[in-house]
């Protein structure tokens, strides 16, 4: 619709076509909210009742029309405007009867709250009576009689008007109420889909969408607080999960752990539930199951974490070790994690890939690890710990070539404890850095001292991916005035697949210096020699397991005799660990091992006893 204002320019003339504001066009427009118009068919009317409603309200708005269609045609206009209501000032007086009623009726038809003052002669009740019928209710009505005083006809007006205010006021302040509630409802929506978001994130794990600790541990706690079955928890932490992070990249350990995590909810029996706890760790808790079920479900999981999987297109293969603890009598969720997790542990020390269920003889043992584990920081300051060297012989001529260097522990509060027991220890709780570094010194030190041509030293994992070990052996050989050349490391093959980086890093510094590369253990571990072969590795020590059964199973004499073989052709020497008898000997050598070590030689012993029989 377009709407030209114009105003009134010729007072007495009736305008046609629009309103206008009587306070000017932009005043009137942020502030005028009601329309007067002068609806009357008398051309004298205008003229006499423009200047009272200008009077009445100068800030409202104003038209005239001749009839009620007209009206409500500026009335409609000026509603598109903003205003709201509307004051109709009839006058119809001389004019037949049904021409006021019929404007009344479509006055009020099309607005039932706008204000009807009616001006009337005194003596024409007839056509008051008539307007009273077709409006139904006096409300909003106002009859004003002639003769007409304009005090009161201004009166009037302003009275009507402030009616409408306050009507068109309240409409709004309900309509605005209405809207502002609705608005309140919409964000009081908005904040509750937040926070349920929120919840929901609190609990869950982003990567997998699984529970992550705090969700397991709060679901833990209830599912104890029913207490209706026997809880199971079990812990699941995928082993060397690391490699695959630090060799593919966080985005293909993201979808492996993905993948897994999938593929063990769908062994779980019904009403499991399932963690994400940390990186590469797993909680699950599942009711009620007998030993069998456990064994079973235990299984089920460690060959789904063993699958092999493409993933960012390479294949991707990873076991778990697993760690249970039962509920039986024990009704808090603290200590089932604690049980859990020493089971897990227990796991990953018995070689991984496997699971363990808590008993009391686990948690007698952990005690005991405890209390080495207080005792190994005390026996290094307190100079508990000797080196004992083992020689390795020439096979043939059984001549001495070197001495490995092994650590000894005679505690004062237990005994002798075997290095297979505290080394692992000292790894997990990192002292061996200290202990290590200690045991490299001294070795050097009487490789020195007792002249022994060399002393191969054992570097543990956590020593050797250190990444300055390199540096430090050549320091403390340096510190002894020994050459890099009468050393020997012995490492084994997880030292060197955990961080194949670091480790290829730290063989360079070793090797360029001259120093000597031996692989520990071999035959324990992935043995795989070809792929062994970049890095650089002078020699492999066959384990004593392979050794012990040469004399009764041809099956390991072919064994040892192939594994010489393919080491040769690689170039590396071979040394057989453990070597008891002179049998073994005799096997051994004909199977290609050039260096023997083991008690038919020599058993460890202190330096000062070698030093001795060396000089004699
Ligand atoms: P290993 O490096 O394989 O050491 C050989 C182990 O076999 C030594 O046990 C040695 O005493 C034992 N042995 C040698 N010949 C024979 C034999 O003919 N028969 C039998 N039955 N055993 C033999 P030990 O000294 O108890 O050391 C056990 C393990 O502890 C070592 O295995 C090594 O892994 C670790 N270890 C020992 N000393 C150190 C050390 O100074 N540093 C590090 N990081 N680990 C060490
Ligand atoms: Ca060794
Ligand atoms: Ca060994």
């Amino acid at each position: 619709m377009r709407v030209s204002p114009i105003s009134f320019s010729k007072p007495g003339a009736v305008a046609k076509g629009s309103f206008s504001d009587l306070a000017g066009q932009d005043a009137g427009l942020a502030s005028s909210m009601i329309l007067t118009i002068v609806v009357s068919p008398r051309p004298d009317a205008l003229p006499f009742l423009e200047p009272l409603v200008r009077q009445a309200m100068p800030s409202e708005s104003f038209a005239s029309a001749a009839d009620a269609g007209e009206a409500l045609n500026y009335f409609e206009q000026a509603r598109y405007l903003g205003r709201t209501s509307a004051v109709f000032l009839m006058d119809f007086r001389g004019s037949n009867v049904d021409d006021l009623t019929a404007c009344v009726l479509d006055l009020r038809q099309a607005h039932r709250e706008a204000e009807l003052i009616i001006l009337v002669e005194a003596t024409d009740s007839p056509a008051l009576a008539a307007c009273l019928k077709v409006a139904g209710s006096s409300s909003h009505m106002t009859f004003l009689t002639a003769p007409f005083d304009p005090l009161l006809v201004v009166r009037t007006l302003r009275t009507v008007a402030e009616r409408q205010r306050t009507g068109a006021f309240s409409k709004r302040v309900l309509r605005d109420s209405t809207q502002m509630i609705q608005g309140l409802e919409l964000q009081i929506q908005e904040l509750r889909t937040r926070l349920d978001i929120a919840k929901h994130a609190a609990r869950h794990d982003h990567l997998t969408g699984s529970l992550n600790r705090t969700g397991f541990v709060e679901e833990l706690t209830a599912r104890l607080a029913r207490n209706r079955q026997m809880q199971n928890v079990i812990m699941v932490d995928l082993d060397r999960f690391k490699a695959v992070n630090d060799t593919l990249g966080h985005a293909a350990g993201d979808e492996l752990v993905r993948k897994i995590c999938t593929g063990m909810i769908a062994v779980l029996p019904k009403g499991a539930i399932l963690a994400r706890l940390g990186g590469d760790e797993f909680g699950i808790v599942v009711e009620a199951l007998s030993d069998i079920g456990l064994t079973q479900l235990c299984t089920d999981i460690l060959r789904v974490a063993n699958q092999c999987r493409i993933i960012a297109g390479h294949e991707v293969q990873v076991s778990a070790s697993i760690g249970v603890a039962r509920q039986g009598s024990v009704h808090s969720e603290v200590e089932l994690l604690r049980q859990s997790d020493l089971a897990l542990y227990a796991a990953k020390r018995e070689g991984r890939n496997r699971f363990r269920v808590f008993d009391r003889d686990l948690d007698r043992v952990t005690r005991y690890r405890l209390t080495i584990e207080t005792g190994l920081e005390r026996a290094l300051h307190s100079g508990q710990f000797k080196m004992a060297y083992q020689p390795i012989v020439k096979a043939d001529t059984c001549a001495i070539l070197g001495y490995e260097a092994l650590v000894r522990w005679d505690s004062p509060d237990f005994g002798a404890i075997s290095p297979d027991v505290f080394i692992p220890i000292a790894e997990e709780t990192g002292l061996i850095l200290d202990i290590g570094d200690w045991i490299a010194r001294e070795a050097l030190r009487d490789c020195r001292k007792f002249n022994l041509p060399y002393v191969s030293i054992n570097l543990s994992s956590r020593q050797f991916l250190r990444h300055n070990v390199g540096e430090r052996i050549l320091r403390y050989a340096a510190d002894a005035n020994v050459a890099p050349d009468r050393i020997q490391i012995e490492l084994t093959e997880t030292a060197i697949i955990d961080d194949v980086e670091r480790a290829s890093y730290n063989l360079g510094i070793l090797r360029d210096a001259g120093v000597r590369v031996a692989l520990d253990d071999f035959g324990t571990g992935y043995s795989s020699l070809v792929y062994l072969k970049q890095f650089a590795i002078d020699c492999i020590k066959i384990d004593k397991s392979f050794v012990d059964n040469v004399t009764r199973e041809r099956q390991s004499a072919v064994i040892v005799a192939s594994v010489a073989k393919l080491a040769e052709s690689l170039g590396m020497s071979v040394i057989a660990e453990g070597v008891e008898t002179e049998d073994q000997r005799t096997i051994l050598m004909a199977s290609g091992c050039g260096m023997l070590q083991g008690y038919h030689f020599g058993r460890p012993s202190f330096a000062a006893d070698i030093g001795a029989s060396l000089a004699g």
